[in-house]
């Protein structure tokens, strides 16, 4: 099949860009990577009147350390974001998470920003995004204001963007340094599938190896990724052993509402959750220790 006719749009600047959404609004879409959005136009899924094609936009495929956050750009590159020196030493989980999406190939044209705000629910960078802590900065003609990853997915394909709003960059703390480790990890049916579940941790320790903080999210199990708020809390205080971690993962298994599919039926996605928290958990908290031994040595 081929898309429903649109007009094409080429703004060279966010000004332009943003202008553009605001006239047409819910008319128009944002053209990134086109990874995920041509394919739905294509099957006419979705039929825009108007693209606005943000690729020819200087200086929005930037990827830098600011006032103690990564910042990425609308146009920053799935690939280039997961390569990134930055974004390797900062956020860590964040690379981790990108090197299971898809294929390089889809990856070198694919955004970060495009990813997040296409909110799949089974996407592995939305999931990221969550245990981060990270926040999604959108413009629009109105002005700009930032909106915490919580709050911006709201369910499966749908965020609080507003029609008009661009997602002009992520903000994403820096991992403390320190005790601090964190891990991705996933299964999917195949290689570069989306995964049937994926999960991001982050777990700090304290002097004595119990567990400060921690923050656990899921992708692939729920109508939107989750933050395991309710494990976390468990979590916390704890000293990290097997016992423990498999309480903590029972509970984050808990907290997800899957739907069965041609890939996974509910009930094994739910209990891929639980596996995968466990283990989730038990490299991020290796990795602080390792972390600590090498500050240490
Ligand atoms: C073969 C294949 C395998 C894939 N496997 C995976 C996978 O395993 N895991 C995974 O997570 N993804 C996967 N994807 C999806 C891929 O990661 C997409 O690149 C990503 O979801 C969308 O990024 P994009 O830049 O291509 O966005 P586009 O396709 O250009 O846009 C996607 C949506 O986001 C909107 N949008 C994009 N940028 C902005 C912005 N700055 N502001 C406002 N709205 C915006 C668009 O309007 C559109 O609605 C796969 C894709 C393919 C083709």
């Amino acid at each position: 099949m081929k898309p429903a006719p649109f007009d094409y749009v080429a703004p060279r600047t966010v000004a332009e860009a943003v202008d553009h959404l605001g006239r047409h609004g819910a008319e128009a879409r944002v053209l990134a990577g086109g990874q995920s959005l041509v394919r739905l136009m294509n099957t006419r899924l979705a039929t825009p009147a108007v693209i606005v094609d943000i690729n020819r936009v200087e200086g929005l495929d930037a990827i830098a350390v600011e006032n103690g956050s990564v910042r990425i750009g609308a146009l920053a590159r799935q690939r280039a974001a997961e390569l990134s020196d930055d974004v390797r030493a900062e956020a860590p989980l964040f690379a981790e998470a990108g090197g299971h999406v898809a294929h390089p190939s889809v990856r070198r044209r694919g955004t970060v920003v495009g990813s997040i705000a296409f909110a799949d629910p089974s996407a592995e960078l939305p999931a990221a995004l969550l245990a981060l802590d990270g926040q999604v900065v959108a413009r629009s003609t109105r002005g700009e204001r930032v909106v915490d990853a919580d709050s911006f997915f709201t369910g499966p394909f749908t965020t609080s963007l507003a029609p008009d709003e661009l997602a002009l960059a992520l903000r994403i703390p820096k991992t403390a340094n320190g005790r601090t480790g964190s891990a991705f990890v996933e299964e999917s049916r195949r290689h570069g599938e989306l995964p049937m579940c994926g999960v991001g941790t982050v777990v700090t320790l304290d002097e004595d190896g119990d567990v400060a903080a921690a923050r656990i999210a899921l992708c692939g199990v729920h109508r939107r990724p989750i933050r395991a708020r309710e494990a976390e809390a468990a979590l916390a205080g704890t000293r990290p052993n097997d016992k423990v971690l498999r309480e903590v993962a029972a509970l984050a298994a808990a907290a997800t509402d899957p739907i069965g599919d041609t890939h996974a039926s509910a009930a094994f996605r739910r209990h891929l959750a639980t596996v995968l928290t466990r283990r989730a958990l038990d490299t991020a908290v290796s990795r602080a220790v390792a972390r600590e031994e090498e500050k240490d040595a």
